[in-house]
């Protein structure tokens, strides 16, 4: 009999499947396989790898196995996400060099990588930290740069004063920083964005046809925000200023009754002039000053100074008092709204404490509504009243009507707003790509020619963060000469935001070592896009949407030839631990090494796939095998070893009801693995290793099943599959790159039998049931059957008779 154990056999097939080159992806175009391209979210080295990462890649080298054994070639690559602030945070505590801290991780990560077996074409590994990378992450920038995708502007920023950093707003959650928790304040600083508001309505239209989970595009969808209304212009009566606003509902124009700016509006100190606020209004935008940003919205919808102007209602001529105030975004928008107290809350709010009149406009068929004894908004759907020309018309489903009417007075436009901002990718931080550009004082913001890239980041940099950027008081970087002119100029010292370096890393992949360009067009077109992305869904917005935007503008500029980068996605759920997420704050982190170390990487890779669907989250306290006993899984595996082993030693064929379980596995579990089903997987596996079991043990023979058997472990447990498929079963070349086996669709039919239903032996129902029907399945059937419980007719069962598959008999009291 065979002893499976895993210490034995894992080591010596790591290096086995190296040195046979066995996961290297062809790019022979002979090679008549059709290509799948199976991604991993790369890996962030913040440590060694934690369970979040061996479930992940667990599912997704299943994934890849899986594709390489059904014909496919594969192109499954590994690489890391290595530029960043965790690292630059860790080094610091710890007096050493991002570098440092961050190339140790790597290789960590990388060990235990290779421990687990993973199937990466490791001649491909990447690091966004390395130079040869990031040269092209900074010429991608300048691509952007000179099509004015890339841009800088004096803005209002997210500022976290722990990180010593900017934020986007992606980035700030709840007033947050996203990352340490520190309420985020505001600052005014020139920062780099990429405008991915001009690709918004792509991005939303191309988004429908992805095979993606739903609910990402969904948050996808939410995070664009797009809103169809109008565009109207009103006039300031003092000042003739034309002053445009967006606005949904144009079917509320008539009972706009004031008027508020952002207090960061060009226009407001010129208006605050004109209506004698002038003090009043600075004391406002001091105020302003000092509050964060993203409290901005949320705060107390009813501050606000009166500026002392009007502004002219455009659809009925009517003079409205002009207001500065908080809630009003410069970012959203024009910096300008209507106020419509009838009809919005905070609104209707701002007005009650600002003592300005309110008026209805819609209101509910045949019902009166008064603005004097209002004690909140009104929903606006009726019927339009006190609104002109309109007055009787069918609201909201007059909004295209109104819309139409403003467009023909010349007075509005229909108009589309996003709530997508563009992308702000200035970080004042060291560890991460500089901005390829010199600000020279003749030429302005000089692009650094594609020749002289990259930009190095020097390594002898104070990078304690301190407000400015690191970079900034390193004089040897500073301090170069204008690329036009030759004049004495200096070097933008700003890094980019690390969601630019993982923006593209995936088509570094396909062409690794380029060295003339970021990557070989005609390798992308042989690879890309994606055919299976796996990742974790807390990316579903950010680093998703930047992928798209930046597939855009590649397809744009004709780098590449379509718009999608990534046909389908699987998100994995999380592994918690009690309930709650894993942290290191929270000291619940789990590593899955020592899991590995003691059991093997094919136990480590079983417990964790068994425990649940895929994308489901687990909570590792409730699967985490017992310290001191062999896990459920291990044992199995065992069991496994045994029954090949001994199926090999016999002559005998399999008997006719383990071949049809056999072909009914394969049918089965090919279905489960298309669809990321691995516990049902597993589930079935062990039902046929039973089966074998009983088969050997009735001095029967079961080769078939163990080859099959062998076979489909294959993706799943890839170490205990190998050594059973070539030193058991003694095929000369690897399980991996075998066919997966093929079911026999006769074989594989389910066998259908009568199940009579019998009370007090009469026969009452009969019922169509598998062959294998075991005698719950039969017994809960002829519970359930409507015929049979009729003739009890409530009377007390007092014994059931089951001969599975057959017959069952419910015996009343009678
Ligand atoms: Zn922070
Ligand atoms: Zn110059």
């Amino acid at each position: 009999m065979r002893r499976y154990d895993a210490s034995e056999i894992e080591p010596k097939w790591v290096e086995r499947w190296e040195a046979e080159g066995l996961y290297r992806a062809s790019e022979d175009p002979a090679d008549p396989r059709p290509r799948f391209y199976a991604l991993d979210m790369f890996s962030y080295p913040s440590g060694d790898l934690h369970m979040g990462h061996a479930e992940a890649f667990s599912g997704g080298d299943a994934v890849a196995r899986f594709a390489a054994m059904r014909g496919y070639n594969v192109l499954h690559p590994i690489g890391w996400d290595a530029f960043g602030l965790p690292a630059e945070n860790a080094a610091i505590k710890r007096g050493i060099n991002p570098k440092e801290w961050t190339y140790a991780n790597i290789e960590q990560q990388a060990r235990s990588f290779r421990r687990m077996g993973m199937s990466f074409d490791w001649t491909r590994r990447i690091s966004t930290s390395d130079p040869e990378y990031y040269r092209w992450t900074q010429w991608l920038f300048l691509r952007l740069f000179e099509r004015g995708l890339a841009y800088r502007k004096n803005a209002p920023v997210n500022w976290c004063p722990k990180d010593a950093t900017v934020l986007a707003n992606e980035q700030v959650i709840n007033g947050a920083c996203e990352r340490c928790g520190t309420p985020v304040v505001r600052r005014d600083l020139t920062q780099w964005f990429f405008k991915i508001t001009d690709y918004a309505q792509r991005l939303l239209d191309d988004a429908e046809p992805l095979d993606w989970p739903e609910r990402v595009i969904t948050m996808q969808r939410n995070w664009i925000g797009r809103s169809e209304g109008a565009g109207v212009t009103f006039e300031i009566a003092e000042t003739g200023d034309a002053v445009e606003v967006f606005t949904t509902r144009p079917d509320t124009l008539w009972g706009v009754t004031f008027f508020v700016f952002a207090p960061e509006h060009p226009l407001v100190p010129a208006l605050a002039e004109a209506g004698g606020t002038r003090t009043e209004v600075e004391a406002m935008l001091e105020a302003v000053r000092a509050t964060p940003l993203a409290n901005r919205e949320q705060e107390a919808s009813r501050g606000g100074t009166r500026v002392g102007v009007h502004a002219v209602n455009p659809v009925n001529g009517e003079n409205v008092p002009v207001f500065v105030a908080p809630y009003v975004l410069m970012e959203y928008g024009t910096g300008a709204v209507m106020g419509v107290p009838a009809h919005d809350q905070r609104d209707f709010e701002f007005a009650r404490a600002h003592d300005v009149p309110i008026r209805v406009v819609v209101q509910p068929e045949g019902e009166q509504r008064d603005a004097a004894t209002m004690t909140e908004a009104y929903d606006h759907e009726g019927v339009m009243v006190n609104s002109g020309p309109f007055d009787g018309a069918r609201s909201p489903a007059s909004i295209a009507q109104v819309t139409a009417w403003l467009e023909e007075q010349g007075k509005g436009r229909s108009a589309v707003t996003y709530r997508l901002r563009d992308w702000l990718i200035s970080r004042q931080r060291y560890w991460g790509a500089p901005i390829p550009i010199v600000h020279c004082p003749e030429h302005g913001e000089v692009a650094v020619p594609d020749d002289q890239l990259p930009v190095l980041l020097p390594d002898d940099v104070d990078f304690r963060p301190g407000g400015e950027s690191p970079l900034a008081r390193h004089e040897g970087f500073v301090n170069t000469v204008c690329p036009i002119g030759g004049e004495r100029a200096t070097r933008d010292t700003d890094t980019m935001d690390t969601f630019v370096d993982s923006a593209w890393y995936y088509y570094r992949y396909c062409s690794p070592h380029a060295e003339t360009q970021p990557f070989e067009a005609a390798a992308v077109e042989r690879w890309m896009p994606v055919d299976q992305y796996i990742g974790g869904v807390e990316h579903a917005i950010l680093h998703l949407l930047y992928c798209r935007f930046l597939t855009k503008v590649l397809f744009d500029m004709g780098m590449v030839g379509f718009t999608e980068p990534m046909l389908r996605l699987m998100n994995q759920g999380q592994v918690i631990f009690g309930g709650a997420s894993m942290s290191k704050s929270k000291g619940n982190i789990v590593e899955p090494m020592p899991l590995v170390e003691r059991w093997g990487a094919d136990t480590m890779r079983l417990n964790i796939l068994f425990a649940g669907p895929f994308e489901d989250d687990i909570d590792w306290k409730l699967i985490a095998p017992d310290p001191h006993r062999r896990p459920g899984v291990t044992t199995w595996l065992g069991r496994v070893f045994a029954a090949v082993g001994d199926a090999c030693e016999r002559d005998a064929r399999d008997p006719e009801p383990l071949r049809r379980l056999t072909h009914r596995t394969i049918r089965a579990v090919t279905d489960d693995m298309e669809r990321f089903r691995f516990n049902v997987a597993i589930s079935k596996l062990q039902v046929l290793s039973n089966a074998m079991r009983s088969a050997l043990d009735g001095g029967e023979g079961a080769r078939e099943a163990a080859a099959a058997l062998t076979l489909m472990l294959a993706p799943l447990a890839p170490f205990a599959a190998e050594e059973l498929w070539r030193e058991v079963l003694g095929n000369p070349s690897s399980v991996h790159t075998a066919d997966w086996p093929a079911f026999d669709e006769t074989l594989a039919r389910e066998e259908l039998v009568t199940l009579v239903v019998q009370v007090d032996g009469k026969v009452r129902d009969r019922i169509e049931v598998g062959a294998d029907a075991d005698e719950e399945t039969c017994r809960k059937l002829a519970l359930a059957s409507e015929k049979a419980r009729r003739a009890i007719d409530g009377r007390e069962l007092v014994q059931v008779i089951v001969r599975e598959p057959r017959l069952v008999n419910l015996v009343t009291s009678r």
